[in-house]
């Protein structure tokens, strides 16, 4: 048992299991069947959410909490936002909770790009994520006690169980119980009996013994990941690397800007391809629907690795394909490495592009403006994938400064590809 005191304190007892909130999370990509049926849900929801902001808006008695209901409010009257996620229904089919988040990203990012706009830009992607919650019908365990790092104002204010964050102030002030400032609030305490008592949280036993699951997995992900941030491909945070669980649809995956001499094996993500965290103390990678979409799209694929390797990244900085010239490369990837137009990282968009230009077979892909990505059908080959994209990177641009580089034939490259696989190094028996 452990006992935390809080910075602001609500008056009054309540007892569950603490159920972890993760404010940035997305809801699952899914279509939708009847498109116009789904607009009108959407507008519905919608003309529901402005007149709940109206009430809770009088109820502020800061001028701060106004101010940041209004943003929530002009949030879902911008036509640009709106107009988008009802093409994407339309058009594309996206279920209204997709759409939101889907749209309300890229409109953000195009927001966020002015100075001014940056806090609208914020205000939009809060409102988006709440509203998709409400329309996907998320529900809280009866007896949950929510806790997490700081809920957004709407969230807030739109809930009836009590909770616990970490961060700051509320900005708003609602009629359900919060208690603030504790600083120790973790994902850890997910699952964990709980009781507020004034401004006291007590936290029980965990349920579970101490174990890491799919340990193997973890401690393959993270070896991987620290060999690549040791060899130069990747410098601070940058850079993810998963690979699938055998016999599971899951993968395990590295967590989100953490340093990789810091991890541990239990703070590698596992996930299952939906994109549900299953057993995580930590954010994924934000890259996460990279590494989904490239497992549900690619049966072959075992293992992922993105890089940011300096060479490469040269090359995807300017649009160009990588050709393959040196034999060492075609053993490894066979075919021209593509480079993926550009598009804002982390977004299933970006997944679609990347998944796109790799294709079917190819093994390496260039992302624009951004870096590269090697996949194999485990995290050995992944790597070697890699390591010989960078190195290749770096001898077309010498060789094209000494000459003009000689392209291997097709033919050729697939026959190194093949042989390679077939003769080089120690057979498994030897
Ligand atoms: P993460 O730390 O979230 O994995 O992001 C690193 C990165 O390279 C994003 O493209
Ligand atoms: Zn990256």
């Amino acid at each position: 048992m452990a006992v935390f005191s809080a910075r602001g304190v609500w008056p009054g007892e309540a007892e569950g299991r603490i159920f972890w909130v993760d404010a940035e999370a997305k809801p699952e990509r899914a279509s939708c069947a009847d498109r116009p049926a789904e607009i009108g849900r959407l507008r519905e929801a919608v003309s529901r959410a402005l007149a709940d902001l109206d009430g809770w808006m009088e109820r502020q008695p800061t001028l701060g909490g106004r101010v940041l209901l209004q943003h929530c409010r002009e949030a879902l009257q911008d036509q640009a936002f709106m107009q988008r996620v009802t093409m994407l229904i339309d058009q594309h089919g996206l279920a209204a909770p997709s759409a939101l988040v889907e749209a309300a990203g890229l409109v953000g990012s195009i927001m966020a790009r002015s100075e001014e706009l940056q806090e609208r830009a914020r205000a939009l992607e809060e409102t988006a994520r709440w509203l998709a919650r409400r329309l996907a019908g998320d529900r809280y365990p009866p007896d949950a006690i929510l806790a997490g790092q700081a809920f957004s104002a709407l969230e807030l204010l739109d809930r009836t169980q009590p909770a616990v964050m970490a961060a700051g102030e509320p900005a708003v002030v609602g009629d359900a119980p919060l208690l603030w400032g504790v600083d120790a609030v973790s994902p850890e305490w997910h699952g964990r009996p709980a009781r507020i008592s004034g401004g006291a949280l007590i936290i029980g036993e965990e349920a579970e013994a101490d174990t890491v699951r799919y340990e193997a997995e973890r401690r393959a992900v993270l070896s991987v990941a620290r060999r690549m941030h040791a060899d130069g491909l990747v410098r601070l945070t940058a850079g993810n690397v998963s690979c699938r669980i055998p016999g599971t649809s899951l993968f395990a995956i590295t967590p989100s800007g953490m340093p990789y001499d810091a991890l541990e094996p239990a703070d590698i993500c596992i996930l299952d391809l939906d994109g549900r965290v299953v057993d995580a103390r930590r954010r994924p990678s934000t890259e996460m629907p990279l590494h989904r979409l490239t497992y549900l799209r690619r049966p072959d694929v075992g293992a992922v690795v993105h890089t940011h390797s300096i060479y490469a990244s040269a090359f995807a900085c300017t649009g160009q394909e990588l050709p393959v010239i040196s034999t060492e490369l075609a053993g490894l990837v066979g075919g021209t490495i593509r480079c993926a137009p550009y598009a804002p990282s982390g977004t299933e968009t970006f997944a679609e592009v990347a998944l796109a230009a790799l294709g079917n077979e190819d093994l390496a892909v260039l992302f624009q403006n951004h870096g590269a990505m090697a996949v194999g059908e485990n995290l050995e080959r992944a790597y070697a994938v890699a390591v010989g994209l960078e190195e290749a990177a770096q001898i077309y641009l010498l060789a094209r400064q000494v000459g003009e580089p000689i392209i291997l034939p097709p033919e050729e490259r697939r026959r190194i590809f093949l042989a390679r696989r077939r003769a080089y190094g120690q057979s498994r028996e030897a």
